[in-house]
């Protein structure tokens, strides 16, 4: 590896590499007025990206290199001399979720099988809605609000930092990102406004349905 290779993270990538930026399912300014196209710019062109960038760093020339995203994250959890390659890795996959979790004219009403679990997990849509708010808003400092299905069962969760729920038996269904990178220009500290805003007008229920299978 050369200098100007460090500098130019492209380089390092494998034509396959499961380690690049997604296109975005959306235009930058599709979820306004609830999320302006100013944060998805920064969210996504540089945080996202940056977390992407590192991590190819950290991996090339590394046994993790060769590794699905997915078997990064599981390979390096828990490992204090991983911890940046986790965390990197971690939270590239995270917003390749949280953009999926996310729709131009989303919130509305359930598909029939998941408002069945939802009903029977929580008692209603709005219930969920709340544990979700709920978890978003008791996040202390950085982390994510995530709707998993755990043994057949709904649940809603939170995870400090770059943490998820892949390195548990939960499976993901949705996110929400609440760091203050998500939030801030658009809302600054009025995190309970842009959690229930996303909730109402952007959540995609029909990827948190397509997760289940
Ligand atoms: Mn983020």
């Amino acid at each position: 590896m050369t200098n100007s290779d460090i500098n130019n993270p492209s380089k390092l990538l494998r034509a396959n590499s499961p380690i690049v930026l997604p296109t975005l399912p959306y235009s930058e300014n599709a979820l306004e007025p609830t999320i302006s196209a100013k944060t998805i710019s920064f969210h996504y062109g540089k945080h996202h990206k940056s977390y992407g960038d590192n991590l190819i760093k950290l991996i090339a020339g590394t046994e993790y290199s060769d590794l699905s995203l997915e078997k990064i994250i599981t390979a390096t959890h828990d490992q204090k001399e991983k911890k940046a390659i986790f965390n990197n890795a971690s939270q590239v996959w995270n917003h390749t979720f949280y953009w999926k979790s996310l729709q131009e004219k989303g919130g509305g009403s359930l598909p029939t099988e998941l408002k069945t679990l939802i009903d029977a997990s929580f008692g209603s849509q709005s219930e969920c809605k709340k544990a979700l708010a709920e978890a978003a808003l008791t996040q202390f400092g950085s982390g994510w609000a995530w709707l998993v299905i755990d043994g057949g069962k709904l649940k809603v969760i939170n995870t400090i930092n770059a943490e998820s729920p892949l390195t548990t038996k939960m499976k993901p269904l949705l996110t929400i990102d609440v760091w203050e990178h998500a939030y801030y220009l658009d809302y600054q500290n009025r995190r309970v406004e842009y959690v229930n805003a996303l909730l109402d007008n952007l959540i995609n229920w029909d990827f948190a349905y397509q997760n289940l299978s």
